[in-house]
């Protein structure tokens, strides 16, 4: 095991309350491209239908929807599953919240078994990328 991993893994339940939550969901400049191939469309298309600006104008998200929910959301799943952003996948074990527990069904496995089981997302967990939270402070 990695030296300073966590103990335990959250694993996803699916529960789809992350891509609920009001907020951005921030995608960043690398990330674009790959999910704009996966859809298949030209990255200017992509930009013009699929996101906005940031909250604070830093950089773009992905469109929320006036309910809220992120525009990727369907049929019950995430369009870009694949390839989302390090921010969804980094949701809730390389970024979380106090409280976060009572709004997202992971389940806690030992991480020893979550590596065996091939259930960690290396990439979720390296530290190479500056991730930071959804915004739910209500403050747009
Ligand atoms: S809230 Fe938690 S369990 Fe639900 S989809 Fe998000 S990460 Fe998965
Ligand atoms: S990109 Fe996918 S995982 Fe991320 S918030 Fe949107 S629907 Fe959820």
């Amino acid at each position: 095991m990695a030296e300073g991993m966590k103990d335990t893994w959250y694993q996803c339940d699916r529960c789809l309350a992350c891509c609920k939550w009001p907020g951005d969901v921030r995608v960043e400049e690398n990330e674009i491209d790959a999910i704009a191939a996966f859809l298949d469309m030209e990255v200017d298309d992509f930009i013009q239908r699929f996101t906005r600006l940031r909250t604070n104008r830093s950089g773009l998200s992905l469109i929320e929807r006036e309910n809220h929910e992120c525009i990727m959301l369907e049929n019950g799943g995430c369009k870009i599953q694949s390839v989302k952003p390090f921010q969804c996948k980094g949701f809730p074990n390389r970024w979380n919240f106090p409280g976060w527990q009572e709004q997202c069904q992971a389940k806690p496995v030992p991480m020893e078994e979550a590596v065996a089981l091939g259930l960690v997302d290396e990439g979720a967990l390296s530290a190479d990328h500056q991730l930071r939270g959804r915004d739910l402070s209500h403050e747009h």
